[in-house]
């Protein structure tokens, strides 16, 4: 899952930015207004974490900027702005969820769980296809009766793969969603994250069409 976090404050940018990575997300950060509508624009993250007052462009700007490009992404928006006009003007400038600074990076990290899990269709706190099942919280994989512990990378490639049973996809596409722009992806890391993941829980559990990608089966 690749997160964008735009912020401009540099001690909590890097707070923020570390504890993301802790939680197996691939980070990217920017730090004005105009770099995250840029950034944007390209497409690349699943999620945006925003602050309010950047220079540049206003963190507001940012986010009716991204919302007329039609554009579905959860938003998450992080501010000292705590009056309620402020919020209230967020929320319907199509943010999801909103932050008061200064705020706990456990409540952060559950609330962007929340976010995450229901852009993608999943009321449920647990990601599943009907058999391999996936705790966001823990990071614990169940198939069948085996239940494991996944690396941050192996977690982010099998999340990525159960927020969309049935569909394949590509290298490029996993490594978008694991890797952020300062990391350098070996060739054969996708191959060398997929063989953790079967080793784990079983070589059935992701799938590989020749030619084009994987996927993991949609059974519910
Ligand atoms: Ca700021």
């Amino acid at each position: 899952m690749r997160i964008l976090l735009v912020e401009d404050d540099p001690m909590i940018g890097e707070a923020v930015a570390t504890a993301l990575k802790d939680a197996a997300y691939a980070v990217d950060w920017v730090r004005d207004g105009m770099a995250a509508s840029h950034t944007l624009e390209v497409g690349e993250h699943q999620a945006v974490l925003l602050d309010l007052g950047l220079p540049g462009r206003d963190g507001l700007d940012v986010l009716r900027r991204l919302r007329q490009t039609g554009a579905s992404l959860p938003v998450i928006v992080i501010t000292a702005r705590d009056s309620v006009e402020d919020r209230i003007k967020g929320l319907d400038l199509g943010a999801d969820d909103y932050l008061v600074k200064p705020f706990d990076i456990d409540e952060l990290l559950a609330r962007m769980r929340a976010v995450i899990r229901r852009e993608g269709g999943h009321a449920a706190p647990l990601l599943s296809n009907g058999r391999v099942s996936l705790d966001p919280a823990s990071r614990e994989a169940r198939c069948d009766d085996v239940a494991v512990l996944l690396s941050a990378r192996e977690f982010a490639l099998l999340q990525a793969l159960l927020l969309r049973p049935g569909t394949i996809l590509t290298r490029a596409e996993l490594e978008e969603r694991i890797y952020g722009w300062n990391e350098e992806v070996e060739s054969n890391a996708v191959d060398f994250l997929i063989h953790g993941v079967r080793r784990k829980l079983g070589a059935h559990v992701i799938k590989n069409v020749r030619g084009a990608g994987w996927l993991v089966d949609k059974l519910a």
